[in-house]
């Protein structure tokens, strides 16, 4: 009983957050930023945040990741921490040869007002950015938004920094993959190469947060878009942005600079937001679906069809990311599950809405909550009011599935006790069909527990 003082009575609260179903923004930053090839994040801000961030990337996707950080003391948290990132910049293109330097801010360098473009200005006229190279830069104060927020601003960034108008219009179209997994962003890649559409991803962690061992350490992984192609997006036919919060800012910076038409769709988890994703990769770079990727939504349908009956009518809890929690939201109801409450601690327009949506109407009895009074420790009371058959988030969820003995699925972030996450996708119909194996193994493995010896069965 770790959360043995979660009472079942709700009171109402205005001001107070009781775990959070969120995280720091310059959290999300750093993750964007390691999407680049050869850059390195920076943070400017103490050494306690820096170090905080860089763990919890590090013990969700089991890589060293690295990052710099300005190192605040007592002095320049009164006099500013321009003197800090100077040396930094100096010390990073020296010393670690980065293509990029990525700079987020903190709460205390907002809280100064520390100005990153004219500091990144004083340090390129003392020679300190060598040619060739680029310090790019998000405002990331952690007490607005989250993570997500922060992913988003530095997603934008790239476009700011790096994107130019041209006339002279490719054939490629921009994929902005939103906050997922780097299997996820691979899985993306080979759907758009199987329907042979030329794409250039921004941000993709790929190859970056789950580059194979190969006995030496790789400072910059071969993974990540490179500058050349970030120089080369505003000549793109299109941009998909995938996921509203995480994704839709850039896209719309890419239009407002560089005239790139864009279509904001909802991640492609569960079959429908698939077909919704291929069917408008199709129309953009006007191409015809392979027989290959019909055949794995065929598949996806079978399993659905087999096993429909374990699923049916199951209560779910979900929290996370309000990009995820859409699309998956959408996937349970057609699976004719009942996610009952779904909370994201992140806060942003039409969430709500998108939610109301995915929902089709069919789960009345569904509670939705977003922002600060979204907490874990509210969805815990609304279990032991009204209990569910399953849990799906991240790994903060561990303490409610305990106390309340609920089957539950990791997914999200942080998940910083299994693995697998970085590795196998959710998004398609093949992550698609993952995500049902783990969700009815999930419900067997606990109808076998429970059965009685009279209906203990061999096969189900
Ligand atoms: S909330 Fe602010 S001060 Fe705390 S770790 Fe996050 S960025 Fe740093």
């Amino acid at each position: 009983m770790l959360l043995r003082h979660t009472t079942k009575d709700v009171a109402e609260r205005s001001a107070l957050t009781v775990n959070p179903a969120k995280t720091c923004q310059p959290i999300g930053a750093m993750y964007a930023a390691l999407g680049i090839h050869g850059c390195l994040p920076h943070s400017h801000g103490s050494q306690g945040c820096c170090a905080y961030h860089r763990s919890t990337l590090t013990r969700h996707y089991k890589e060293p990741v690295m990052a710099a950080t300005s190192s605040f003391t007592e002095g320049s948290s009164v006099f500013g921490g321009q003197s800090n990132l100077l040396q930094a910049i100096n010390n990073m293109f020296t010393i670690y040869e980065p293509e990029v330097v990525a700079v987020h801010t903190t709460c205390l360098s907002e809280t100064i007002g520390d100005d990153i473009v004219q500091i990144a200005d004083k340090a390129n006229e003392k020679g300190s950015i060598p040619a060739g190279k680029y310090v790019i830069h998000a405002n990331t104060p952690s007490y607005v938004g989250s993570h997500v927020t922060g992913f988003s601003n530095m997603t934008k960034a790239m476009v700011s920094y790096f994107a130019s108008p041209s006339d002279d219009k490719l054939r490629t179209i921009n994929i902005v993959p939103g906050w997922v997994e780097p299997a996820d962003m691979r899985h993306i890649k080979m759907l758009c190469k199987d329907m042979s559409v030329d794409t250039i991803m921004f941000p993709d962690t790929s190859d970056v947060l789950d580059a194979p061992q190969t006995g030496s350490h790789e400072m910059y992984p071969k993974g990540g878009v490179t500058v050349s192609q970030l120089k080369r997006i505003g000549k793109s036919q299109a941009t998909i942005a995938l996921g509203e919060t995480a994704s839709a800012d850039a896209a719309k910076e890419l239009d407002v600079k560089c005239k790139v038409p864009f279509e904001v769709m909802e991640l492609p988890i569960g079959l429908k937001a698939t077909d919704r994703f291929i069917n408008s990769l199709r129309k953009v770079a006007r191409v015809e679906v392979p027989e290959s990727i019909t055949n794995s939504r065929g598949k996806l349908v079978d399993m659905i069809t087999d096993m429909h009956q374990y699923l049916h009518g199951k209560r779910v809890a979900l929290w996370g990311d309000p990009d995820q929690l859409v699309s998956l939201t959408e996937f349970l109801v057609d699976l004719d599950m009942k996610p009952v409450y779904i909370f994201t601690g992140t806060p942003g327009k039409k969430f709500l809405e998108r939610t109301e949506k995915a929902l089709q109407g069919k789960v009345p009895e569904a509670k939705v909550r977003q922002g600060a009074n979204a907490d874990m420790f509210l969805m815990h009371q609304w279990i032991k009011n009204e209990p569910v058959d399953l849990l799906i988030g991240n790994t903060y969820g561990k303490y409610i599935a305990r106390d309340e003995d609920i089957p539950f699925i990791r997914h999200g972030f942080p998940i910083m006790d299994r693995v697998g996450h970085s590795y196998f996708p959710t998004v398609g119909y093949c992550g698609a069909m993952r995500f049902l194996e783990k969700m009815i193994n999930t419900l067997l493995d606990r109808k076998d527990r429970d059965a009685p010896e009279e209906s203990f069965e061999l096969t189900l």
